[in-house]
């Protein structure tokens, strides 16, 4: 479009990035930058353009190995007699760093993976605000006395400890949050960290661990090891000295992480994908929910896993609504992330280029009506990146692929429904439980509604909603454990029992 290309004119030439100008990039183990052990690197390049950020250290077992070791070293030492005042001060640091620097980290983040700026940059509280989180965190971790019921006198409490050492392994589709969300509660809890960030965008991970140096972070607790899942990322999983995975990313690799992790039964905490229901009623506020349901698919082109793919729309209302929707995602600015006015960017790899455009294919033959969209965005500069137009199918039913796998891209599947009791059923009907929505004025509908959807968040009159003090993961195969909240602290702890005879 128009629009598009006058976004990629304006674009901001990557070499006045201060990280990502071209050069190398090392992994950070032991609180210092070498490269991998095989001198092996890759490439990273930017989504939009095709154009070189960095070249990586490329980690392997080896280097996860040394990772691994530097924790664990950090873990039994020093890091151990650090006390919650001291590592909180750490986190309140460290936040205070990616606030300073948060113009630089979002543009990090558009440059590597393709969001726009108007959506990275909208990040600064999320980011800023989960590690102050965490640090608030950091001193309220306690455990309890317990009273029992043993004959004689002998007093139980329990202490809460470290776990040990984490292996964090993260996707591409919110690099700086994802970082945070991983190394935060590790720091508040004590626990030593060796994160692996996603091989189409390891940069702004890199970052933040420099960061974290200059926050004065000590040598081993925070390690950063670029690489490839069946690589790098296999060797975290199944390494025998690793205590928990903290995992982000597909089923699929959930379920070889969980294989991976049975050598040594560490601990695995899960946040995978999902198919997530998007509900709008009759009776709901249309002007809100028409950019509502719109948004909860568009932004980040789609790629947010618990983005509300399943658009349910009560029959009386169906074919108007749906319009509205597809009018609104046809006036979407896409483009160049750099670009201020963007609101849609490139997918993330011509990999989920080619997964996308094959659901848009199938959808097609599926039977479904492409009433935006539908394909590849080619004219211009755009042709180069790896853009795909904010699409709308309507007709879909509910035994379409369209409408049962996780796409990962800006494509809504709008279904029509009219019984309530059938609605629940068909929007449970799905093998994900990570989000869900609802749209409505009638408060007795959301309650019940909300209480039989089986999904880790429901949000009402209002879509992806997210706060460092609110839980949030899934049902079903989107996973178990929680990110944010008091929850998430406990997924970094372990619980010991202590018991004293006093008499
Ligand atoms: P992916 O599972 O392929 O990759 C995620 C991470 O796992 C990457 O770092 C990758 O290198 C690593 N990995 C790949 N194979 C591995 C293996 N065998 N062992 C260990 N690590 C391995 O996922 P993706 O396709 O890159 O990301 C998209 C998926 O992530 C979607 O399904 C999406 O729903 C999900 N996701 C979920 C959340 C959430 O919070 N629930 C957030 C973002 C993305």
């Amino acid at each position: 479009t128009g629009s598009a290309a006058m976004a990629v004119s304006q674009a901001i030439p990557i070499t006045r990035h201060p990280f990502a100008n071209g050069s190398y990039k090392q992994m950070l183990i032991d609180g210092k930058w070498v490269d991998a052990a095989s001198g092996k690197r890759f490439e990273t390049h930017n989504p939009a353009t095709g154009e070189l950020l960095a070249t990586v250290a490329e980690g392997d077992k080896e280097d996860i190995d040394r990772a691994v070791a530097a924790a664990r070293r950090a873990f039994e030492g020093p890091w151990s007699k650090v006390k919650p005042f001291e590592r909180q001060n750490l986190l309140l640091r460290l936040a205070d760093l990616v606030e300073k620097n948060f113009d630089e980290l979002s543009q990090l983040d558009t440059l590597d993976m393709g969001a726009p700026l108007s959506r990275t940059r909208a990040y600064r509280l999320r980011a800023v605000g989960m590690l102050r989180y965490y640090a608030g965190q950091t001193t309220a971790i306690h455990g309890e006395t317990i009273e029992n019921s043993l004959p004689g006198e002998i007093f139980s409490y329990t202490l809460k400890e470290p776990i040990g050492v984490v292996g964090a392994i993260i996707p591409w589709n919110g690099p700086l949050t994802a970082t945070i969300w991983k190394i935060g509660p590790a720091i508040a809890t004590g626990c030593t960290v060796v994160l692996k960030p996603a091989e189409e965008a390891p940069l702004t991970s890199l970052r933040i661990a420099e960061l974290a140096m200059e926050a004065g972070i000590p040598p081993g607790v925070v390690n950063v090891v670029p690489g490839y899942g069946e690589t790098a990322g296999a060797a975290l999983a199944a390494h025998p000295d690793v205590d928990k995975v903290a995992f982000t990313g597909s089923h699929v690799t959930g379920q070889s992480i969980i294989r991976a992790s049975a050598g040594n039964l560490k601990r695995v905490s899960l946040e995978l994908g999902g198919k997530s229901p998007d509900i709008v009623f009759a009776d709901a506020d249309l002007d809100a929910a028409v950019p509502g349901a719109a948004m909860a698919v568009f932004a980040n082109s789609g790629q947010i896993c618990s983005a509300g793919t399943r658009l349910f729309v009560e029959q009386s209302i169906y074919e108007e609504f749906v319009g509205r929707v597809a009018e609104f995602g046809k006036k979407l600015q896409v483009g160049n992330g750099l670009d201020p006015n963007v609101q849609i960017g490139p997918l993330v790899s011509e990999q989920q280029l080619e997964r996308v455009t094959g659901y848009l294919d199938i959808g097609q033959k599926e039977g479904a009506r492409a009433l935006a969209g539908g394909g590849r965005v080619t004219e211009g500069a755009l042709s180069k990146g790896f853009f795909v137009s904010p699409t709308v199918f309507a007709g879909v039913q509910d035994n379409m692929r369209i409408a049962q796998e996780e796409i990962f891209g800006p494509v809504i599947s709008a279904i029509a429904f009219k019984d309530m009791d059938e609605l629940v059923k068909r929007a449970n009907n799905t093998t994900f439980g990570l989000g869900s929505g609802l749209w409505t004025r009638d408060v007795s509908k959301a309650h019940a509604v909300a209480k039989s959807l089986r999904a880790g968040s429901v949000w009402v009159n209002c879509y992806q909603a997210m706060d460092p003090a609110v839980p949030f993961g899934g049902y079903k195969m989107s996973g178990y454990g929680r990110e944010s909240g008091k929850q998430h602290v406990e997924e970094y702890l372990n619980v010991k029992a202590v018991w004293i005879k006093t008499a």
